[in-house]
């Protein structure tokens, strides 16, 4: 029995780099387990799955469309570019903030450290939630260090996606570790889920996507 066949989902996952130079980029230590797990769960329930992977240091789910990213914004046009889909599912690290300016030549040592002027990046979960052809279920997630389900709730609203996967990342939990405890935030519904394998979480969650769906039809 595949619940998902027919249904078409978009999945972000893993960290972006934002170059400074040559050599030298902006990134954070997410590992894509969490995202690449979803991929594979949706994957293995029948849904049609593209992933849009940051750079990780781990292997291509099999029978996934891969899409291999590095910024931000190309995280965000290959998003684009997969559009239609049914549900999307935004677990990437993305950085929110890139260099203004990319030196061409590796920056050196003289003197004074040098200055990095910044600027915001898209927000691809937030693009993607108000976007024309917007997915009908979208789901980002939430590493919070603090007030988990105040904070979580806000950004539910804030970004205008219907699900938040809410994960309390304080003393070094949920960033490349094993294991997660997340609580799934509705418009309704604060449900915490106990402790468990990022596979599990992602085929718990895919249980979720399925029953949503059916409700819809
Ligand atoms: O605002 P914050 O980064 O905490 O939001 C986390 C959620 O937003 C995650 O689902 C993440 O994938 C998504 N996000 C995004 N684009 C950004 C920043 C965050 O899609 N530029």
């Amino acid at each position: 029995m595949k619940p998902l066949k027919g249904v078409t989902a978009l999945v972000t996952s893993g960290p972006t780099y934002e170059p400074i130079d040559p050599v030298r980029f902006l990134g954070n230590r997410s590992s894509g387990k969490q995202g690449h797990a979803i991929a594979e769960a949706l994957r293995d329930a029948g849904a049609r799955v593209t992933l849009v992977a940051g750079p990780v240091a781990i292997a291509d789910p099999q029978g996934v469309a891969v899409q291999h990213v590095t910024t931000a914004r190309e995280m965000l046009a290959a998003c684009e570019a997969a559009l239609p889909v049914d549900v999307a599912i935004c677990a990437a690290a993305v950085s929110d903030w890139r260099a203004r300016r990319v030196s061409k030549q590796k920056i050196k040592k003289q003197g004074k450290p040098p200055v990095l002027e910044l600027v915001e990046n898209p927000d691809i979960l937030r693009t993607l939630s108000r976007s024309k052809s917007r997915p009908s279920l979208v789901i980002g997630f939430a590493a919070e260090t603090g007030s988990l389900l105040k904070n979580a709730r806000a950004k539910r609203k804030a970004k205008g996606c219907d699900w938040i996967v809410a994960n309390d990342v304080s003393g070094g939990k949920g960033f490349d570790a094993e294991d997660n405890a997340v609580t799934l935030i509705t418009a309704h519904s604060a449900e915490p889920w106990p402790r468990m394998s990022k596979q599990h979480i992602a085929r718990t969650l895919t249980t979720h996507i399925t029953h949503h769906l059916k409700e819809r039809v």
